[in-house]
């Protein structure tokens, strides 16, 4: 019997498969696509405390940021840049076939080309029933990581519930004039409530692409237009990929036997989507979890809960402040992000804001409240500035 069974070998999933089996356990990887790395909808920002969390010899990163451009509705331009490079693009294919080649290495059985359809808790184990090749596969494990990406299907069946909020992202790869740093646009012809994105990986090369609610294929489609038009892209959208991004964590993570890790738990950064580093932070804490149960044979939801405790005690501040400002900035109109450029752009906020130590390509909590403190800022963002200045008093979970 394997001590631990991970659905879905994603980067939380690996992450977790790496980490528990250098330390010893056995552990399976079961996954549904012939290989790792399939995920092509992904743009592969990733900042620099993120690649300290990863196994020995994993990069993927072809390409490192120290600049970008912002650009409101009506053109008002906000450039940001410091000295050091604060992302790094990845090769996802690659990343994540690295992540799955370091578990391996570390002992990790993966069983790719198998798709878990059922799992059952019982009294004394975790049995996955998988499709492989269309036969039908049975794995017994003493408890499951949950790290299939957003979908609801698992959590629902394991009692957990489902991501109540979540948008869509759209991408294509072209063709760009040469340009060098990473562009996002706002506005409601862009991505109502979102941004849109033009993020150089390879020189000549960029991904463009937007999150939204709604109708993403023809805002892909304008956008790329418009970025066309400007001279910015030189090639036609041949293949587009799309995925859905959840934007707010699952209530419960955890369960008898059972941890949710990653996209499938919601650990994703409201404001950007981004979710490959704190997916990685809280499969770290899994881990560690999973490695005191074993060592306990006590796989109860009691001492499962310390899992959640952990995850909580890191982002849940963050992810509260984060979704109550984007819950916030999707109400903003267009007039209202261009004032709000205007403050920040006449007054130079954003290079104060740049400087603060706070200022962090995953931390953003901090620095919005820390925004919210600008006097010259309440009148644009009004009524919702004053929301999240006082979020410790909205509700974040439904009851
Ligand atoms: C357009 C777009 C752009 C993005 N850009 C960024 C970015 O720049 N930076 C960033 O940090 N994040 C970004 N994200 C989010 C990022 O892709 C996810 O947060 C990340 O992939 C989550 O990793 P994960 O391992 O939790 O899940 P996933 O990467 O989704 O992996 C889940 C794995 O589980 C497998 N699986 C699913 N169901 C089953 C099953 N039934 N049986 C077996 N296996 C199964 C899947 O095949 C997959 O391999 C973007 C997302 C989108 C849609």
């Amino acid at each position: 019997m394997f001590d631990t069974a991970i659905i879905g070998a994603g980067p939380s999933g690996s992450q977790c498969a790496y980490l528990l089996a250098r330390q010893g356990h056995k552990v399976a990887v079961l996954e549904k696509k012939p290989t790792a790395g399939t995920k092509q909808s992904c743009t592969g920002i990733i900042g620099k405390e993120c690649r300290g969390l990863l196994p020995p010899g994993v990069d993927g990163i072809t390409a490192e940021f120290n600049s970008a451009s912002f650009f409101s509705p009506s053109g008002i331009i906000l450039h940001v840049e410091k000295p050091t490079p604060q992302a790094s693009f990845i090769d996802r294919k690659r990343f994540d076939n690295q992540m799955a080649l370091a578990a391996q290495e570390a002992g990790a059985e993966y069983i790719f080309d198998a798709a878990t359809e059922t799992i059952e808790i019982t009294g004394r184990k975790v049995i996955i029933g998988a499709s492989k090749n269309g036969n039908s596969i049975s794995i017994e494990a003493k408890s499951v990581v949950v790290a299939s990406g957003f979908n609801p299907k698992f959590t629902r069946m394991l009692g957990l519930g489902q991501i109540e909020y979540s948008a869509t992202g759209w991408q294509t790869e072209v063709d760009t004039n040469g340009m060098l740093e990473a562009e996002v646009y706002f506005g409601k012809n862009v991505a109502p409530g979102f941004f849109a994105w033009l993020v150089p990986f390879s020189p000549g090369r960029a991904k463009l692409g937007l999150l939204s609610r709604n109708g993403g294929a023809a805002l892909l489609q304008t956008f790329w237009s418009d970025m066309y038009s400007r001279g910015k892209v030189t090639s036609p959208i041949t293949e587009t990929y799309h995925g859905a991004v959840p934007l707010k964590p699952l209530a419960k993570t955890y369960n008898d036997r059972v941890l949710v890790v990653g996209d499938a738990a919601g650990q994703v950064k409201p404001t950007t989507g981004g979710g490959i580093y704190y997916g990685l932070l809280c499969s770290t804490i899994a881990a560690a979890c999973l490695h005191e149960a074993i060592a306990r044979d006590d796989f109860s939801s009691k001492m499962l809960k310390k899992y959640q405790d952990e995850w909580h005690k890191k982002l849940y501040a963050e992810l509260k402040v984060t979704y109550l400002a984007r819950r916030a900035f999707q109400k903003l109109s267009d007039k209202q992000i261009d004032n709000i450029f205007e403050t920040v752009s006449s007054k130079s906020i954003h290079e104060e804001l740049l400087s603060e130590e706070d200022f962090s390509f995953d931390w953003h909590g901090k620095l919005i409240l820390k925004a919210l403190k600008y006097p010259s800022l309440w009148n644009p963002l009004g009524l919702l500035a004053y929301q999240i200045r006082h979020f410790h008093k909205q509700p974040y979970y439904s009851p």
